[in-house]
């Protein structure tokens, strides 16, 4: 329903992963009237669909006791609620490379005698080439289906009436006004795939990071190197690593764009749209038939790899308001999906714990991911907004990351590097082929790179109106959603 020229929510929740439409579920099941506003033409497209598509029990952090033991309670949860999307009908082993590990299999067995989780140790012989591993364990640990879960969510949420997706929404900014918020988006979703954007900035921010200093995502381009990426710190340091930016170059993040013209000033892009050098971006565009306009007293980002980008378009902050980005560094990666032979088909290893691979199902779909800490991220973005190479041509940018698997510049695959790394440990009967490549962007936060845990991170960032940001570790953990919703 309209209230002036806005259509007022009980809930604005932006982005149509796991999160996002679990939060749907869950408000909507309430009676609320809630707008959800995805970037793509269907949900779930991204990294809830682009992952390993484990149910993490915890064995994956030996490393970080309390990513294992929140885990294990979400395992068993999640269990109950989604268990018709879950495949536990297979051996998940788990194994400790006996070369470069952070943890050997002794360290592994007391870790999961604290974790209060089931591994017993089975002869490495039976999998492994010799002498490759330090000890091998039968875990209890299974494999989500995206397309099914999606599916549950879609139905569900087809029968609440209260419930608004807008698929091909394209933000372009958040206000905060009085009591509420309100919410500018372009409602792409009639319009072809790939679609011109004459002006695709997201509105002066001016967010705050963690470390204090100002981003000003997409405003003034007066100068070369600020239009080159269309986002900078005006302290020139570096998103929290410390590391000085004296020129607005990406020295550290390996990213810079061979491109120059992309975002000169006054320059066409390559996808044909122009930079609007200098002025002000509220706007050409803005308010233009076309740009719809919605308000709510509670936003919920679920964007996940978008989260920074989500938080730098809102607008009129207050004082007490705390939109500082999250300190997060972007993996572009891959995990290849795989044909398993005979053999293979009923198990699942993963071998670790340091730079090494995991195979086992992908889903109900009868194919095996396979993943390596070191080959499946392509690149890295080390910049509060991500910045990657091959936003060239395209729509992607720092601003807005589009979908990975859609992209014409989406990185060659790394399968002959992964094979070759699993071919070292696995016994040649547990064979597997080549089928497919999914990609993903992967947000980490910089602090758990020490232990490697997977927090789930919730931001409050205002109350009345209210403004939340999720930043996840796991699927299991959607959980955590729930108090902030009530
Ligand atoms: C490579 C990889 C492997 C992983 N492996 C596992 C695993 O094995 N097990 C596990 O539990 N977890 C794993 N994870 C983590 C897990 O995938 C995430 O925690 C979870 O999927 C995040 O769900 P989400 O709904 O927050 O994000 P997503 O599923 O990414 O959904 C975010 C949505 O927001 C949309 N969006 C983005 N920007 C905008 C915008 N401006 N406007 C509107 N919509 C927007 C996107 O299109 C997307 O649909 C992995 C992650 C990656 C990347």
């Amino acid at each position: 329903m309209g209230i002036g020229s806005f259509d007022r929510y009980d809930r604005i929740i932006i982005g149509a992963g796991l999160y996002g439409l679990y939060a749907a579920r869950f408000c909507g099941k309430r009676g609320e009237r809630v707008l959800v506003l995805e970037y793509d033409d269907k949900p779930f497209k991204r990294a809830t669909h682009s992952n390993q598509a484990r149910v993490h029990m915890g064995y994956h952090y030996p490393r970080s006791l309390s990513t294992a033991l929140k885990s294990a309670g979400y395992y068993r949860r999640f269990h109950e609620d989604y268990g018709f999307s879950v495949m536990d009908s297979f051996r998940q082993i788990y194994a400790v490379s006996s070369q470069f590990s952070w943890t050997n299999a002794e360290q592994f067995q007391e870790f999961c005698r604290s974790a209060g989780i089931d591994c017993r140790q089975e002869h490495e012989s039976v999998f492994f080439q010799k002498g490759t591993v330090d000890g091998a364990f039968l875990t209890q640990e299974d494999t989500y289906d995206a397309m099914i879960l999606r599916d549950y969510f879609v139905d569900e949420i087809s029968t609440l009436k209260g419930v608004e997706i807008v698929y091909g929404a394209r933000l372009k900014s958040i206000r905060k006004n009085g009591d509420v918020y309100e919410v500018y988006y372009d409602d792409r979703s009639l319009a072809e795939c790939g679609e011109k954007q004459i002006d695709s900035s997201f509105g002066g921010s001016g967010a705050k990071q963690a470390d204090g200093s100002i981003w000003e995502s997409g405003t003034k381009r007066a100068d070369g190197s600020f239009a080159e990426f269309g986002a900078r710190q005006t302290d020139s340091s570096f998103g929290g690593s410390g590391t000085k930016r004296a020129d607005g170059s990406f020295a550290e993040s390996g990213t810079k764009r061979a491109d120059s013209s992309f975002g000169e000033s006054g320059a066409k892009q390559a996808d044909g749209s122009i930079w609007e050098s200098g002025t002000k971006r509220a706007d050409s565009s803005f308010g233009e038939s076309g740009t719809k306009q919605a308000v709510a007293g509670f936003v919920l980002n679920a964007t996940y790899a978008s989260c920074n980008q989500v938080l730098s378009c809102v607008e009129n902050a207050g004082p007490d308001d705390n939109f500082d980005l999250f300190t997060i560094k972007y993996e572009l990666c891959e995990i290849i999906l795989c044909r398993p032979s005979e053999a293979l088909r009923d198990y699942g290893f993963t071998v670790m714990d340091g730079p090494f691979f995991s195979i086992m199902p992908f889903g109900k779909t009868g194919l095996h991911s396979l993943t390596s800490v070191t080959f499946t991220p392509h690149m890295t973005s080390y910049d509060p907004l991500p910045v990657f190479s091959c936003q060239q041509g395209c729509e992607c940018d720092p601003r807005q990351l589009c979908n990975c698997n859609d992209c014409p510049h989406k990185p060659e695959s790394a399968w002959e590097y992964m094979r070759h790394l699993a071919d070292k440990y696995l016994l040649p009967e547990y064979g597997y082929e080549y089928d497919s490549s999914l990609f993903s962007i992967k947000p980490i936060l910089k602090s758990s790179e020490v232990d490697d845990s997977r927090p789930t991170t919730i931001v409050v960032s205002s109350t009345g109106p209210t403004f939340i940001s999720v930043l996840s570790g796991k699927i299991n953990t959607v959980y955590d959603l729930d108090e902030f919703l009530v």
